[in-house]
């Protein structure tokens, strides 16, 4: 009797109803989720290691029988070692393991067992041993007589632990499944394409993935890297990227109700507002999306660039071509300040058009607010500048042709929606100085097309940058007076956390005064934090802008587009507090200008290794797009900035971020298949059950 792929995990030998519902709980419910769901490494028991030949500071496995084995209590209380001593034909090593008093059930005289881990010298003495090291029992358990082909004298799989499932168990029942698959699996990759790209058959690499044949370099196996891993993550991403691939195509569909063109006078138009010289990043991102205007369909564009790069020029002067074609254009900020600052910028950047922006935001006047609501339904205001209190149900435009989208991981899918419904069929700018890395990028954002600009206007030097623990801050306080001697200004930042505001805030206020009295009573101290009123802010910030403050405390209000170039030093105050990606930020509010800019990352004395791992990422590289992908190894994809809401995938088989060249190998081979026009049957085959498996960012 062959399995069936779709059986329900209940009704498969060696699980039923209880281990089911721990596996339902993991989101594995049927024999195929299991097969699909590859080891978590694996481990070559037909080679192994005699024990005499083990090296410290290797991870290795060993096989032997247990000499002896027993508890021990210590002098600290409550803590116990458990200590086996583990023999083979060649010699024997020590295993000691912390508070698992129940091992003395399972490591017991006699038995046969594998361990695994990295071996080390102990500080008491006593030669090489492990310590905590993964076990396995193999023989000397009734249990399991008889099945010692599965876990023995081959490559054997190492799953992870699932509630009552252990990996031994799993091993036995995929064993036991594969060996009974039937002759045809099904497929979801077309044959044509696994020709193509050199796939194994789904059949051989299902087993292979989990029973490797003898030989497979075990390297490749923990890598993820075999053929026959590979194919299997291969299928999952083409299948991901079809269904985006199919989900972009259906988006080309829709027309723009108006033609854009640019022509001489537009051009002209641009270059009265532009105030400096493009760089060429610049040139070459606006030159994609004053494309991407032109064409018939909306846009869809996400701008990368790392803080201070310059999207806002590029973003403006693709407004102002729209602007020219008699389109209104709407530019969306995330925080007031900063919807404030694009305001006024963009306001001197268009005098010499004739345009006039309107600013809109939450904390506006009646009065105000009512002004601007009538010249955007009007039309005699072309472009509105605001936060959210734009995509509000009572805003109405006359003309809506071009929304721009700032710091696009602060907006909810929602907002974005609502914005383009505002419009007519309006083309949509995202832009993001969280450089999102290329992976990520294709997925979470597959149905976006995106520019870069991976340069910083000529003239910039990197900001010099230094950890250093609160212990030396004495000594950072006198560099901070010395640079403020010299005329520049300071930024003092202080995190503040949702859950702890009150207590934050309070230390922040209560750190302006410190510094402005005991610290440095000779200089201006201005203290800025997202609980004043809009109109208090901004008068502080105008205040720093013009010098008239030399060291501004803030908590992150001003993470995002503050631009003071007389601005040369960021003192962030428990630095460990604070994401990869929001250090960065706030490094790039200094350096503007053509002083030598610093930013200093004070942080707590004990940091845990995730902090610590941050705190050297920022001082290791000021490129963004360096620090995104570190920001992504360090907390895995799920955690990364912005990309819960956005949609990603969850893979069972593949990994972003391991696996990311099978990603864009799955990309290509689904252009390359879909340029072939595929019959329609084959293609909805493929397509099943896509949706229930992916959810993917809805741009509206
Ligand atoms: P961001 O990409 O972070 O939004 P901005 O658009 O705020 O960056 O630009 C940062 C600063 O650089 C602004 O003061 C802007 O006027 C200036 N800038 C932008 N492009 C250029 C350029 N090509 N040459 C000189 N200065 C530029
Ligand atoms: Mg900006």
């Amino acid at each position: 009797m062959t399995v069936d792929l779709r059986a329900p995990l209940q009704f498969v030998k060696g699980i039923g109803p209880r281990r089911a519902a721990d596996l339902a709980g993991a989101g594995l419910h049927v024999l195929e989720d299991l097969l699909l769901r590859l080891p978590r490494r694996y481990d070559d028991r037909e080679h192994v290691r005699p024990i005499a030949e083990l090296r410290a500071g290797a991870a290795t496995s060993v096989v032997g029988g247990v000499l002896s084995a027993g508890e021990r209590r210590t002098q600290r209380r409550g803590f116990r070692i458990f200590e086996a001593i583990v023999g083979d034909a060649s010699g024997q090593v020590r295993a000691v393991f912390f508070n698992q008093s129940f091992l003395s059930d399972i490591l017991v005289p006699h038995r046969q067992v594998a361990l695994f881990g990295t071996v080390e010298y102990g500080r008491t003495g006593g030669g090489l041993r492990f310590t905590n090291p993964e076990y396995e029992v193999l023989a000397g358990d009734a249990s399991d007589e008889g099945d010692q082909r599965v876990h023995t004298g081959r490559i054997v799989p190492i799953y992870e632990r699932v509630g009552s499932v252990t990996p031994k168990m799993m091993r036995r029942v995929l064993h036991a499944c594969l060996e009974r698959l039937p002759p045809d699996v099904g497929d979801p990759l077309p044959e044509e394409v696994r020709r193509r790209c050199g796939l194994l058959e789904r059949r051989t690499a299902l087993v292979q993935a989990h029973f490797p044949a003898s030989g497979t370099p075990l390297e490749d196996l923990n890598s993820y890297r075999s053929a026959a891993q590979r194919r299997l993550i291969f299928e999952e991403f083409f299948v991901f990227q079809l269904g985006l691939a199919l989900k972009r195509r259906e988006t080309d569909t829709v027309r723009k109700p108006h033609e854009i063109v640019v022509d001489d006078r537009i051009r002209r138009a641009a270059l009265d507002v532009l105030p400096f010289r493009l760089t060429g990043h610049q040139r070459q991102a606006l030159k994609e999306i004053v494309d991407d205007l032109r064409r018939e369909q909306p846009m869809n564009r996400l701008l990368q660039g790392d803080v201070g790069s310059g999207k806002t020029i590029v973003a403006l002067l693709a407004a102002l071509v729209a602007m020219e074609n008699g389109l209104q254009a709407a530019f969306m900020a995330p925080t007031e300040l900063l919807a404030e600052q694009h305001f006024l910028n963009i306001a001197r950047l268009l005098e010499p058009s004739r345009f006039e922006p309107v600013l809109l935001t939450g904390t506006l006047g009646a009065k105000e607010r009512r002004t601007a609501w009538e010249r955007l339904a009007a039309g005699s205001a072309q472009l509105a500048v605001g936060t959210h209190a734009l995509v509000q149900e009572s805003v109405r435009f006359n003309r809506l042709g071009f929304a721009i989208i700032d710091e696009q991981h602060r907006f909810g899918v929602i907002q974005r929606a609502t914005l383009r419904r505002k419009g007519l069929q309006p083309d949509v700018l995202v832009m993001t100085a969280t450089p999102i890395p290329r992976t990520l990028a294709l997925t979470a954002y597959g149905d976006l097309d995106v520019s870069v600009i991976r340069e910083l206007p000529p003239g910039r030097q990197p900001v010099a940058t230094r950890v250093a623990s609160e212990e030396r801050r004495a000594e950072i306080y006198r560099f901070v007076q010395h640079e403020l001697s010299a005329g520049r200004q300071a930024y003092v930042v202080y995190p503040l956390v949702e859950e702890s505001e009150k207590v934050d805030l309070k230390a922040a206020t209560e750190m302006a005064h410190h510094l402005e009295k005991d610290v440095f009573p000779d200089l201006r101290v201005g203290l800025v934090h997202g609980r004043l009123g809009s109109g208090e802010r901004e008068t502080i910030m105008r205040a720093f802008a013009a010098g008239e403050i030399d060291l501004l405390v803030a908590t992150t209000v001003i993470e995002v587009g503050v631009d003071v170039a007389n601005a040369s030093v960021m003192l962030i105050e428990h630095a460990e507090r604070f994401g990869l990606a929001q250090l960065h930020q706030l490094r790039g509010r200094v350096g503007r200008g053509t002083h030598r800019a610093h930013c200093i990352l004070l942080h707590g004395v004990r940091l845990t290794a995730a902090a610590r791992a941050r705190l050297a990422a920022v001082n290791a590289t000021t490129d963004g797009f360096e620090i995104a992908e570190r920001d992504l190894e360090i907390r895995g994809p799920g955690d990364f900035v912005g990309t819960r809401q956005s949609g990603l995938p969850t893979l069972r088989t593949g990994d972003l971020l391991r696996d990311h060249r099978v990603m864009e190998d799955a990309r290509q081979a689904v252009h390359a298949w879909l340029a072939e026009q595929p019959p329609r049957a084959t293609l909805d085959a493929a397509v099943a059950g896509w949706s229930e498996r992916f959810h993917l960012v809805e741009v509206g």
